[in-house]
């Protein structure tokens, strides 16, 4: 038996009846990192002595009947969430270097719930991009195909979970950065209503879009990981005062008689015909068990890409201004206060968030503010509403998570725009604040295709549910875990 191809939740079951010891499989994980990482470029900080020293600690929780049931299973964290004492970059220049002092709320309930960090994963810088090749540092490489990217921003996690070198990873997702690198590397990812999950120590993209949520290798793994971290937080003000998300009934998903909507809009010919095939076939799937799927028409997400990348920008212009050279990580020295701050931003940000800081100033400048944000703050609104009225007849929406399979590293890169239009299936997730999860339907080309289920605000254990039973149908794909 090979502990790193088993489930976070069979690794749980063995951990708790102690036929293996938290310390061991956090020593299996460190060593299938130190194997298979320098050919997938996941991790950008591990620290073996800090996993092993989690682990002892993990393992006194079992011992007293204290921790919960992912008790001693190893996590991989987004290195744009804050850990005490340990390094948080955001795969940017300008944080390396940059040790926070205090852990991020979804970290503190990782530990309280006895989970074992195993180190911090590559995103594109500050989470922003597609491919992960936004990073300041390192290019990750699907597990699938080492020429092609993992997605993103959370690439690290979900090539982590993928390749078997992390059984559960935490993520980020403002406009999809959870769902669609994990419909590349075809595992689950899994984005909970907004203020589900605090955001306290995540550093801020789009403060009213960003969410933390799950990467597992099945639906089980992603919602137990989802209840550790969940719940109110009173340091985040935006978070919901509600309990953890709960597990207990997941099992109890049924398909026969959910009534499922398929907007045609996301089903277009700008999505690859092995994508379309694979959504169209698990759909067939879903209705043999007893599901209905009705086509509908959602006419606002065809603007969801232009809307979502105003006010994205225009969130992170702002929160992007804290680094100045003087606050956090790293400084180039310049003439005086403002030559300093101007060189470091200059010379420390990388190519894409310096454009988005910049679309952002821009829409929420005087003259334009009315033009550009507030009119996508209006579209955002109707889209909101296009799904909410929908959810009124329906019990989720369904469709491809990504409009493509994993691409190669370099094909997209200089097409901005071809990466934001990737976009497009999980952005109304986040402008309605709702959940919504990417499951593996698949294969297109011998690469795995991701299918969304996306429900109503507040539903997150019923989306769990019906992701469940649907996982149960579609069967679940051979990962490339050796
Ligand atoms: N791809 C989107 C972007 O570049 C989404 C990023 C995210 O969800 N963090 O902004």
């Amino acid at each position: 038996m090979s502990l790193t191809t088993l489930s976070a939740a069979e690794l749980g079951r063995l951990l708790s009846r102690r036929d293996v010891a938290a310390r061991e499989v956090a020593q299996a994980y460190l060593d299938a990192i130190q194997r298979k990482d320098p050919t997938l470029g996941a991790y950008l900080t591990v620290d073996p002595e800090r996993t092993l020293a989690e682990a002892d600690v993990a393992q006194s929780k079992i011992d007293a009947g204290d921790a919960g049931p992912l008790g001693g299973v190893p996590v991989a964290i987004k290195d744009n969430i804050s850990t005490a004492d340990q390094r948080t970059t955001c795969a940017s220049k300008v944080l390396k270097g940059y040790i926070p002092p205090f852990d991020a709320t979804v970290c503190t309930r990782l530990r309280d719930a006895g989970l074992v960090g195993l180190g911090k994963v590559n995103l594109d810088e500050f989470a922003m991009g597609t491919s992960c090749e936004n990073s300041a540092f390192q290019l990750t490489h699907n597990p699938w195909d080492p020429d092609r990217s993992p997605g993103g921003s959370s690439g690290g996690s979900s090539a982590a979970v993928a390749g078997g070198i992390a059984p559960l990873a935490l993520g980020s997702d403002t406009g999809g950065s959870i769902r669609m690198p994990a419909s590349l590397c075809g595992v689950v990812g899994f984005k909970p209503t907004y203020g589900r999950v605090s955001r306290y120590g995540l550093v801020a993209f789009g403060s009213s879009l960003d969410q933390i949520g799950p990467f597992g290798r099945n639906v089980e793994d992603a919602a137990l990981l989802a209840a550790a971290i969940s719940g109110h937080d009173p340091r985040d003000s935006t978070s919901l005062a509600r309990p953890p998300i709960a597990t207990d009934a997941l099992r109890s998903g049924r398909l026969h008689g959910i009534r499922l909507a398929l907007p045609l809009e996301l089903m277009s010919d700008a999505a690859e015909p092995g994508v379309l095939d694979s959504v169209r076939a698990a759909c067939a799937k879903l209705e043999a068990e007893g599901a209905t799927v009705e086509e509908v028409s959602t006419p606002s997400v065809r603007y969801g890409v232009t809307t979502y990348y105003l006010i994205a920008p225009s969130e992170a212009s702002s929160n992007l201004a804290r680094f100045d050279g003087i606050r956090y990580g790293s400084q180039v020295d310049g003439s005086g206060h403002v030559g300093t701050v101007a060189a470091t931003r200059g010379k420390l940000f990388g190519h894409e968030v310096k454009a988005r800081i910049m679309i952002g100033t821009y829409a929420l400048s005087a003259g334009y503010y009315d033009a550009y944000y507030v009119r996508a703050q209006q579209v955002r609104a109707l889209m909101a509403q296009e799904f909410e009225t929908l959810f009124d007849r329906f019990d989720a929406v369904i469709s491809p998570t990504s409009p493509v399979v994993a691409f190669r590293l370099g094909e997209l890169s200089r097409d901005p725009l071809a990466l934001k239009l990737l976009d497009t299936c999980t952005i109304p997730a986040n402008m309605g604040g709702f959940p919504a999860i990417s499951i593996p339907c698949g294969l297109s080309d011998g690469l795995p295709v991701g299918l969304q289920l996306m429900s109503p605000v507040m539903s997150d254990e019923k989306l769990l549910q019906l992701a469940w039973a649907a996982e149960q149908v579609l069967g679940s794909l051979d990962l490339p875990l050796g």
